[in-house]
């Protein structure tokens, strides 16, 4: 089963993303992952992409969609992946098309007005949990692994506005472009817990 995983920042993606890899046996893919690993080891990919993740923007489709390809071109994906993160907008989901068979397209939708806090409030560590500071009580440590917990550069107000404006002008139509090709399967994560918005998920993942 190869699926993509779509929505806005915030919409809890890589929460989801963390639990239908453990139930499915999934390769995780995140776009996002891969760009911030390159610009910690100072790569010349990193050194293109964060001053395009620091304005809120896309890093070009060329990096993006090569970068992808030869991930999906590796032994490991042969068994199933979820993307996350890409595609981002129709000229990525029409490459995808080219080099990968997309069973299903999850799009996580959110009410915008709660997009904000979530992501102003998110704090990551760098096992990939991530939390909001509304739960933490203080608490600067993961819980899963004990490491330092930190919000990410691109989590300050000001980004976070850009990549918002930036997800409904070019990703947002992305969940269109799957609906087309019968594809789409949006959840609704309002109020619901993760786990309940997983169980919905994992519901109809296992169609497949
Ligand atoms: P994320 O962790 O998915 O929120 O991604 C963080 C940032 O990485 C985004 O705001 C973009 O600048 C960049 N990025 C991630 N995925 C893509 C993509 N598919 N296309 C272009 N830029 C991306």
């Amino acid at each position: 089963m190869n699926i993509v995983l779509l929505g806005a920042p915030g919409a809890g993606k890589g929460t989801q993303a963390s639990m239908i890899e453990e139930k499915f046996s999934l390769v995780h893919i995140s776009t996002g992952d891969i760009f911030r690993a390159n610009i910690k080891g100072g790569t010349p990919i990193g050194k293109i992409a964060k001053g395009y993740i620091d304005a809120g923007k896309l890093v070009p489709d060329e990096v993006t969609c090569k970068i992808v390809e030869n991930r999906l071109g590796e032994e490991d994906v042969k068994g199933g992946f979820m993307l996350d993160g890409f595609p981002r907008n129709i000229f990525q989901a029409e490459q995808l098309d080219k080099f990968a068979k997309i069973d299903v397209c999850v799009n996580i939708d959110v009410d915008i007005d709660l997009l904000m806090d979530r992501i102003c409030g998110r704090r990551v560590c760098a096992c990939g949990e991530s939390y909001h500071v509304s739960t933490l009580n203080g608490e600067t440590k993961c819980k899963k692994c004990g490491g330092t917990l930190y919000r990410r550069d691109d989590d300050n107000p000001e980004t976070v506005q850009k990549r918002l404006d930036t997800y409904f002008k070019e990703t947002a139509p992305v969940a269109d472009y799957y609906k087309k090709q019968g594809k789409l399967f949006t959840v609704k994560s309002g109020k619901g817990s993760p786990k309940e918005v997983f169980a919905v998920i994992a519901e109809k993942l296992k169609e497949y």
